[in-house]
């Protein structure tokens, strides 16, 4: 790691504020985030040592960059200034995937050429919004999605010869039309204009589907790491049954099938249940099952009927989980609950019910799933103690 301690600070940091650990040594980073979750974690159990990247840049597989015309009327591409909509001209940054900001540029540099006018947010003029590229980091598959405010492509056949001829690597092109005022970026509307309209990345030996709108994780490499430390910890056999709550796309239920008898998922997102679905078909998986609905009531319908699962993995969103799941966990009572969480702040909060009801953390593993921001992710093991 000593060859990535320093990095040149980016010249846009100040205005975009992505990257608050900056200028942060990456070695002091990890420091930092592992102490952290020390502090917050340390008295239920011990706390192992952060998984860092050995190669903390350019890891983020879904970049965005939002598209308007400067001051003399020519094409920039870049973030918004954070707090504001005004576009800090970025060309490439520290944690993006460089494939993607080439992608990026390319575009923005074919649009005079084609005539495609970029958004004009204060004269609701113009067209292009915004680009988000998507990358499979491990099947090297790129998507790119223009964001418009008309569905109307004009020039649509020229501008897309040129970008495939720039960027021969890219696999799939959508319109994705958003008409709206608002600080969305994606709109409901969708048009496949080049390729299958998704691509698919690989994780852990599965492979699985990435849509424009699909929640995956944005750092592949750190996420088999921290599911492989999930994996680990649940310590299956083969025989038990399986729940994965707050699960997304499947993904970590289904890298968990062949070691389960079952696995049922559960997710409120109807779009991520439809892609885990779609997910476990694609990789010849018939012992998963998933169901859309709130995991806390779905936990406590399954706790009354008597349904418990025998390992539960629980990966809730920063708010982490809620009294009626921890609560259904206590009263069905599964031998091993396996969370892993992208807030040690509302981590400790949960972990300190499970424990007073009942359970032993007996591991907590950080992982740095994004370098050069103050956010870090954990899974903790715990297990029933008997009485
Ligand atoms: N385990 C997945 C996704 C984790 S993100 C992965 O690793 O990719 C957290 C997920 O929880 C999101 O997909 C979000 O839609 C879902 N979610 C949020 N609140 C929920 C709730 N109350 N019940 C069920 N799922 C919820």
């Amino acid at each position: 790691m000593e060859a990535v301690t320093k990095f040149s600070p980016c010249p846009k940091a100040g205005v975009c504020g992505g990257c608050r650990y900056q200028e942060v040594p990456y070695a002091e980073q990890l420091a930092r985030k592992e102490a952290r979750v020390r502090r917050l974690m340390g008295r239920f159990g011990p706390v192992l040592p952060i998984l860092g990247m050995d190669e903390p840049r350019h890891y983020r597989c879904k970049v965005q960059a939002a598209f308007g015309v400067d001051g003399r009327g020519r094409v920039i591409s870049g973030v918004y200034q954070s707090g504001s909509h005004r576009i800090v001209a970025v060309d490439d940054c520290l944690i993006e995937d460089a494939g993607a900001d080439r992608i990026i540029r390319a575009v923005r540099q074919l649009m005079p050429k084609c005539k495609m006018p970029a958004y004009d947010e204060r004269r609701g003029t113009g067209f292009l919004r915004h680009v988000l590229v998507r990358v499979g980091r491990f099947t090297g598959e790129y998507m790119v999605v223009l964001v418009a405010a008309a569905p109307v492509f004009p020039g649509m056949k020229h501008f897309l010869k040129g970008l495939l001829e720039t960027c021969p690597e890219i696999d799939t092109v959508v319109l994705n039309v958003n008409d709206r005022a608002t600080s969305m970026v994606l709109g409901q509307r969708e048009r496949v204009l080049y390729g299958k309209g998704w691509i698919e990345d690989e994780i852990l030996g599965r492979r699985f589907r990435i849509s424009p709108r699909s929640f995956y994780q944005v750092n592949p490499v750190q996420t088999q790491a921290l599911y492989q430390t999930a994996l680990d910890y649940a310590g299956l056999t083969g025989t038990e049954r399986v729940l994965d709550a707050y699960c997304g796309t499947g993904t970590i239920g289904i890298c968990a099938s062949d070691r389960a008898a079952q696995v049922a998922g559960v997710e409120l997102n109807r779009d991520a249940v439809r892609d885990a679905i779609a997910n476990a078909r694609r990789n010849g998986v018939r012992n998963c099952w998933f169901t859309c609905a709130d995991a806390g009531e779905f936990m406590e319908r399954s706790a009354e009927a008597g349904e418990g699962a025998d390992v539960v993995f629980l990966d809730p969103p920063r708010a982490g989980s809620d009294a009626r799941f921890l609560a259904s966990i206590l009263r069905s009572a599964p031998g091993r609950v396996v969370y892993i969480s992208c807030n040690p702040d509302t981590l400790a909060r949960d972990a300190a019910v499970l424990v007073r009801g009942g359970y032993r953390v007996e591991r907590v593993q950080p992982v740095d799933l994004f370098p050069f921001t103050e956010h870090v992710e954990t899974v903790v093991s715990l297990s029933r103690v008997e009485r």
